[in-house]
């Protein structure tokens, strides 16, 4: 019998965080958005959000995923402060998305980073 292929969602390691069946360290979720930390962290603060559904990428993003980018662009500062980022403008905080291979990209679950706390940090 054949395999999924690696990026299939039945195979997506962000979709079995989101449902809960991959264990992760929780920061927010609601109907449509969870968030984690990243478990192997860049700075002091460092987290990923995720949509529920699976989108492989920003290359597959539609205007019908308009809102819903907003929405975890709009929560993004909030948690940012919760998990301990500084206030900006001395404090702040990075949010990257890497997209494809060549844009850096290793799972293929659309996940923003987001990156903060004091520096130096390992990364970035
Ligand atoms: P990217 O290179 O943008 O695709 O980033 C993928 C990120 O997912 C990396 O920073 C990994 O450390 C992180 N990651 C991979 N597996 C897990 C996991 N099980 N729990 C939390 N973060 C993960
Ligand atoms: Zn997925």
């Amino acid at each position: 019998m054949s395999q999924p292929p690696v990026h299939a969602p039945g195979n997506c390691i962000f979709c079995k965080i989101a449902a809960g069946q991959i264990p992760s360290r929780k920061v927010y979720e609601d109907e449509e958005i969870f968030v984690f930390d990243d478990i192997h962290p860049w700075a002091p603060v460092h987290f990923l959000m995720i949509p529920k559904v699976h989108i492989p990428s920003m290359a597959q993003v539609e205007p019908a995923h308009a809102a819903l980018l907003g929405r975890m662009m709009a929560l993004a500062p909030r948690l940012a402060a919760e998990q301990g980022c500084n206030p900006y403008p001395e404090g702040g905080f990075r949010m990257v998305v890497n997209t494809g291979t060549e844009g850096g990209q290793e799972v293929h679950h659309l996940h923003i980073h987001v990156m903060g706390g004091p520096r130096p940090w390992l990364k970035g």
